[in-house]
């Protein structure tokens, strides 16, 4: 069976496994605990606070642990509804995923506004900066990297015109990190990234704050993370996490995605050749190295879906959160798709464990499923 689901999760590396094993024999202490076995376990958690900080180029304060994105983006909106005047708009970009989405229309409602994105899924700049030079939001809100497109966003543009502006910038870089150097995401002055998008365990992420500032915490019951997140940490998944954060961006640093993205876009020129009426979104923009999006001509999505699985390949209809239901993409829809179209996408998201062969079996593998659900008439 060949995975190519890395978006919605990815496997665990080893040195991250072998990082939590060690933690886990070795580090036994509450990190809150004033004894040696805390002393121990808060040291660890230390050192992976000033490795993430160092990566991301911010403050090691700035760090709040998280049970993954979904907290870390839920607790950013929280924090902006009680920081906020009542009057106060929030921007968040059309493309977002649903736990920023919705967590956004739950606290903002009718304060909410959507940033809109181009055909090829980039967030509309000219829309964007006539807006901000009209209005003051009091948050903006746009990822990194789109999760069911791989469509890379202009976050360092729009965090300096948010600077300009003196208006606060968040970025959801669940999707770059681990894919594409970390370098200066810490720039943003709210940043979350979650560990299994990138070979860490699943159930850890964190929230970037300026440490200036105190965030509102979600939780009651605990002064952890300088009050900010109650709840005991989790040592050895916050270690295992940075063990992989590490492990990945060595392999960046050794240019390892630039040949996979050349499997990837011999991947889609087949695809379009072989696949009549078939289209790859976002093909004439910047896109993660990893993530093909395409919209497939014929059979709807979970047919696709199940007979690749039979098939042997493990893809995706979209978002995680989504698949299992035929439902549209709302990322599709902002872009301008057509309602029959936005059932019609398949995601192929790879990783730094596949191979040009498996690019190739995947090919091979939609072209013998072309021919199942095409029923010439
Ligand atoms: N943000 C993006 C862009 C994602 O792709 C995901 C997961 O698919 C999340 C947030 C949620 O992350 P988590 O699974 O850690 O809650």
């Amino acid at each position: 069976m060949l995975y190519f689901d890395y978006n919605a999760t990815a496997p665990v590396m080893r040195e991250a496994r072998e990082a939590w094993l060690e933690a886990t024999e070795k580090i036994h202490g509450n990190p809150s605990s004033p004894h040696a076995f805390g002393l121990a376990a808060n040291r660890a958690m230390t050192e992976a606070r000033e490795k993430l900080a160092h990566s991301l180029g911010c403050h090691p304060l700035d760090i709040i642990w998280t049970s993954g994105a979904t907290e870390a983006n839920n607790m950013l909106m929280h924090h902006f509804a009680q920081a906020l005047e009542a009057r106060s708009e929030v921007w968040i970009s059309a493309i977002e995923h649903p736990c920023v989405h919705d967590s956004a229309k739950h606290y903002f409602g009718r304060r909410l506004k959507f940033i809109p994105v181009t055909h090829d899924g980039v967030v509309d700049m000219e829309w964007f900066a006539h807006e901000m030079a009209d209005t003051r939001p009091g948050l903006v809100a746009v990822m990194a990297a789109n999760n069911e497109t791989g469509v890379i966003q202009p976050w360092r543009e729009l965090h300096a015109i948010c600077q300009t502006y003196e208006v606060p910038f968040f970025s959801d870089a669940v999707q770059w990190l681990g894919k594409l150097p970390a370098k200066g995401l810490g720039d943003c002055d709210y940043l979350s990234g979650a560990a299994h998008k990138f070979g860490g365990p699943r159930g850890v992420g964190f929230l970037k704050v300026p440490h200036r500032s105190k965030v509102n915490s979600l939780l009651f019951g605990g002064k952890q993370e300088k009050g900010q997140r109650a709840g005991t940490e989790n040592v050895p998944i916050i270690v295992a996490m940075l063990a992989a954060l590490e492990a990945r961006e060595k392999q960046l640093a050794n240019g390892d995605h630039q040949h996979r993205a050349e499997w990837k876009e011999k991947f889609e020129k087949l695809l379009l050749r072989q696949v009549p009426g078939s289209t790859v979104v976002g093909a004439s923009v910047p896109r993660l190295w990893n993530t093909t999006s395409a919209l497939m001509p014929e059979g709807g999505q979970q047919r696709w879906v199940t007979r690749l699985d039979k098939a042997g390949f493990a893809v995706s209809t979209g978002s995680a959160c989504t698949t299992g239901k035929e439902e549209p993409s709302h990322v599709l829809s902002a872009m301008g798709y057509k309602p029959g179209q936005v059932t019609q996408v398949l995601r192929f998201s790879s990783g730094w464990e596949t191979t040009a062969a498996d690019w190739e079996a995947l090919e091979k593998g939609l072209v013998r499923v072309y021919g199942e659900v095409h029923q010439p008439k």
